[in-house]
């Protein structure tokens, strides 16, 4: 067996590039090209002839410069003997995009003697980028779980080893290692949670429960309890079916929890100033609703007067310096910027904020909320603290809620002075009309008087013109001292001054006296009058209101009937009831409910004669009045053309209700 010829060896090289399974690049001692197969120009992009016969450095050049660098250091070592690792080189295609490719390199040797080297390059761009994601993902993942403070984690079921990501553990405040079976991290749990909490994986791994979701307290290092909240579920079962592996995310929820607590001390506050009447109310439990959710060194009520924020209440302030306890909205500050940008201004360290005017230097972070109605600025909630960082924007929320409840409550005290003002007003108009009527009266009397004495010829003998017109007059009198009376009636019973004479008495008596009245006018007219009563209808009433009740009906009847009046009356259902019908115009529908209403009057054209004069509009007001303060009802029934029915309804007379 001689020494291999050089044919021998170019055989042998073409032999090794087409048996390898990966791209392959054979070089002889001298570091010649001698063989590349065809995988491997067409992964590179390179042409045979570039590469074959060519020293080394050929195949070199077709990657990055550092990866020449790199690689150029490692051959010439590897040709000397020693090992060559495996190398990732990078490659700019023609195409522009960038491929990756391991390398690897052998000595080849026959009978000990270097015959040449090996190189396979493995395209590994695809595996790369894989790789590259998957880091990425992890990354984010894991700082996900950092700022989220959550933590994924495994038990093993069947020996209770527990894998899991760091966050679990420190979030606890201890290291990883403390850490390696369930019962590490369980008998941290808060006893109180602790059974419900076995409970909950149990359920699970009974089949019982579908997920493990559980929330419960655990302990930190620093011995507080963090609230948590567990989710898994059984992610591997072995060949039996039984469970194998339970996977799962804890989530550090304390931060929730506090706010919903918060949240809930804040509603019994919020009910509190609901009911407060007083503005220095408002003030004084908000403060105290502060103080008692909010950590801070000082707090701030402040309320818009004009173009100024005026401080109305405060907390941990000595004394506040004057030109701190009115700002104006046109300068500088927080608490002024938050009022005019409307919204909550959170900062951090003030000392970083230009807009800062500190009232004490040692402030050092600050929170500020307007209060808002709708869109109106009513004031500003200002804490401060003289620690960095002292307020989040969990502080935020729970300020921001108690500024809304502050709105509602200033709202609806604004609401109800608005509502005692206009009732003020009201009964003061009531007392001037009563007033008022009280002084035209006089005089309508004194005047009435007069012309009687006219009409009894006191001061001479009248012709029978001067009688005529003094018996106008004296009508146009009566009628101006019934509107008076009207007022009077319908201001008194306004401001409620009206108090009623109640007496046992027969309806059907008020009646006949009412009759009594007109009886000329329904002569004159010739109306029938039509009576039926079951009985003399016995009530307890203010004897003169109700004949003026019935004076009314009765008169407004006469007025608007055709020929005929019929008045019925009888008892039911613990009432008594009345009705007048006539036979006349009738009330047209959409008038009905209106002519109780003061100073309603149907359309003119209605009336007889020269009676339209008089009416004023309010005797059907005085009327429903007076039958409302006996606690009854009055109701009209009409059909235009046919005429109309006005009833009346009283509670019965009975020893027991005091009517
Ligand atoms: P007035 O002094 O004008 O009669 P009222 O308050 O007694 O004032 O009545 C209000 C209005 O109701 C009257 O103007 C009239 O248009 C209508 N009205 C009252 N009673 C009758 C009736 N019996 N028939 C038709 N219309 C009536």
């Amino acid at each position: 067996m001689g020494t291999p010829t050089e044919k021998d060896e170019l055989q042998l090289f073409k032999h090794m590039c087409q048996e390898l399974p990966d791209p392959t690049l054979v070089i002889n001692e001298r570091g010649i090209i001698k063989e590349v197969s065809k995988e491997l120009t067409n992964i590179l992009e390179a042409e045979p002839d570039k590469l074959v016969g060519n020293p080394f450095e050929a195949f070199l050049h077709l990657f990055s410069k550092e990866s020449q660098e790199k690689m150029r250091k490692a051959f010439q070592k590897h040709i000397k003997g020693e090992k060559f690792p495996p190398y990732t080189v990078k490659m700019r295609t023609e195409a522009g995009t960038t491929r990756f490719f391991e390398l690897n390199s052998n000595r080849l040797k026959v009978e000990e003697e270097l015959k040449g080297i090996v190189v396979t390059a493995r395209d590994i761009t695809e595996r790369k980028k894989i790789r590259e994601q998957l880091r990425e993902y992890k990354d984010r993942l894991e700082s996900a779980m950092i700022s989220g403070e959550l933590a994924w984690w495994e038990m093993n079921c069947k020996t209770g080893a527990v894998n899991f990501n760091h966050g679990k553990a420190t979030m606890l405040g201890y290291p990883p290692n403390k850490f390696s079976h369930y019962t590490d991290f369980t008998e941290l749990i808060h006893p109180k949670d602790y059974e419900r909490t076995m409970q909950a994986m149990r359920d699970h791994l009974n089949g019982k429960k579908e997920k493990y979701n559980v929330t419960y307290r655990i302990r930190h290092r620093s011995g507080e309890y963090r609230w948590y909240n567990d989710v898994g579920g059984i992610t591997k079962w072995d060949e039996e079916g039984e469970p194998l592996k339970v996977t799962g995310i804890v989530v550090n929820i304390t931060a929730r929890k506090k706010i919903q607590e918060k949240m809930n001390s804040l509603h019994a506050w919020a009910q509190k100033l609901n009911k407060t009447e007083e503005m220095e109310g408002i003030i004084e439990y908000t403060l105290n609703a502060i103080e008692k959710t909010l950590g801070f060194t000082y707090a701030a009520f402040f309320l818009k007067e004009g173009d100024f924020l005026q401080i109305k209440g405060n907390r941990g302030f000595e004394s506040i310096p004057e030109k701190f306890q009115t700002l104006s909205l046109k300068g500088k500050g927080i608490t002024v910027k938050s009022a005019n940008m409307k919204k909550a201004m959170l900062v951090k360290d003030v000392r970083e904020h230009p807009e800062y005017i500190p009232p004490s230097s040692k402030i050092r972070s600050e929170l500020a909320v307007p209060i808002m109605i709708d869109d109106e600025l009513i004031g500003v909630l200002d804490i401060e603290s003289t620690q960095k960082n002292a307020f989040d924007t969990t502080d935020q929320k729970v300020l921001e809620t108690l500024a809304s409840h502050v709105a509602v409550a200033i709202n609806g005290l604004r609401e109800k002075k608005k509502r005692i003002s206009l009732q003020r007003l009201d009964e003061l108009r009531s007392q001037f009309i009563v007033m008022a009527s009280h002084e035209f009266l006089t005089p309508l009397t004194t005047l009435k008087a007069r012309l009687e004495m006219l009409q009894n010829g006191y001061y001479g003998k009248l012709t029978k013109e001067q009688e005529e017109k003094i018996k106008s007059l004296q009508k146009t009198s009566d009628h101006l001292v019934q509107m008076v009376e009207h007022f009077r009636q319908i201001s008194k019973s306004r401001s409620k001054q009206l108090q009623l004479e109640k007496t046992k008495c027969k309806l059907t008596n008020l009646i006949e006296i009412a009759l009594e009245r007109y009886s000329n006018i329904l002569k004159e007219e010739g109306i029938m009058i039509v009576k039926h009563f079951d009985s003399p209808l016995s009530v307890r009433c203010d004897k003169d209101k109700m004949t003026q009740v019935f004076w009314n009906l009765i008169e407004n009847a006469i007025d608007y009937t055709k020929d005929r009046i019929l008045i019925k009356g009888g008892k039911g259902g613990g009432t008594v009831w009345i009705s007048i019908t006539d036979n006349g115009t009738g009330i047209p529908e959409k008038d009905q409910e209106k002519i109780f209403e003061p100073f309603y009057r149907v359309e003119k054209d209605r009336y007889k004669g020269d009676r339209e004069f008089y009416g004023g509009g309010l005797g059907l007001t005085v009327c429903k009045q007076i039958i409302e303060q006996h606690k009854g009802t009055l109701q009209v029934d009409s059909t235009t053309g046919k005429g109309s029915t006005f009833t009346i309804t009283l509670p019965k007379h009975n020893k027991n209700n005091g009517l």
